[in-house]
């Protein structure tokens, strides 16, 4: 099923995120954790793409499995800026062979040293090659604080602006950890004609080595109800796990109550964080 029509329903959506393994090594472990969390059948599931595309086999190959095998919806993600045409074109064949409709369309992270193709610059023109070669739901990312490499909120939005125009149906959000960020946003955008549905990404924090990789990347805003909890708990790994879902549950059950409907979870192939979340939203899901 296309996303564009499970977010047309009215209801409030769940979905989850996971990554491929990075080796085939972990193949296995890694595909049993998605597994388990198919099995809590969320809306939808997504399965990110490596930006070098070394594991782009894994990716459509977990993807593949989860919609065949557990009748999940599944987002894969793609990336364009170390990628050529011709690698795209590749892989959106592959999507189709295995009944992939829907694509999140994404820049990916520029390598240090630069880019080692240049065929692509940004997502919106991976988006118009995308549309223009299948029946396809695309979706793009987008972000509340802004992208890292936007010199401003605004520009960044205008830029936004142009790949919703070329053709994104969703955006799914980086991670946030204080809601009003989202809210303004949500504000921000809306008032640039941006109109298309906005799926809320949520980062469960379980443990403080993610903390600080999130923190040195992204840059993202740390509210001090958040930095007491890590202060607090950061060395008892059990509690931080257990602080971090009830962090972002509550986060969660804000986003609903004030109208956000579509909930993404980075559930980072950790199906009891992912059971966790959904256990608590059991009558809110309804
Ligand atoms: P773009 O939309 O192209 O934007 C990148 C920057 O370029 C922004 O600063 C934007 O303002 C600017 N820009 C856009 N158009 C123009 C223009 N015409 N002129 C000048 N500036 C412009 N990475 C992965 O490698 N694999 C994944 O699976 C993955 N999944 C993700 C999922 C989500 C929900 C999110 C939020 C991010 C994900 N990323 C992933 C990270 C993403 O690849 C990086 O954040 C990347 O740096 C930007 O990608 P983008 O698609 O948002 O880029």
């Amino acid at each position: 099923m296309k996303i564009s029509d499970i977010l047309k329903q009215d209801k409030v959506t769940l979905s989850f995120e996971v990554f491929p393994p990075k080796t085939s090594s972990s193949y296995e472990s890694v595909a049993r954790a998605t597994q388990e969390i198919a099995a809590l059948h969320p809306d939808f599931m997504s399965v990110t793409y490596g930006a070098g595309g070394g594991t782009s086999e894994h990716t459509v190959q977990i993807a593949a499995d989860l919609h065949a095998q557990y009748g999940v919806n599944v987002l894969t993600h793609l990336t364009c800026v170390s990628s050529t045409r011709q690698h795209v074109s590749a892989m959106l064949e592959k999507f189709k062979q295995h009944g992939i409709e829907n694509v999140l369309a994404l820049r990916g992270d520029i390598p240090a040293g630069g880019a080692p193709e240049n065929e692509y610059h940004y997502a919106a023109e991976l988006v118009r090659d995308i549309k223009s070669q299948g029946d396809f739901c695309v979706g793009g990312a987008c972000y509340p604080e802004g992208h890292v490499e936007a010199a401003n909120k605004t520009e960044d939005i205008l830029h936004l602006k142009e790949k919703v125009d070329a053709g994104c149906e969703f955006l799914t959000t980086q991670m946030f950890f204080d809601n009003n960020i989202l809210y303004n946003f949500l504000y921000r955008i809306r008032e640039k004609g941006i109109t298309v549905p906005v799926i809320a990404g949520i980062m469960p924090v379980t443990n403080v080595k993610q903390i600080k990789r999130i923190t040195s990347m992204s840059g993202t805003y740390l509210p001090e109800r958040f930095k007491a909890i890590v202060d607090r708990f950061g060395e008892n790994p059990e509690a931080m796990k257990q602080a971090g879902v009830i962090y972002a549950t509550e986060q969660i059950i804000d986003l609903i109550a004030n109208g956000v409907n579509h909930i993404h979870v980075y559930s980072m192939n950790k199906p009891e964080v992912a059971a966790g979340i959904q256990a608590s939203l059991s009558e809110i899901l309804k």
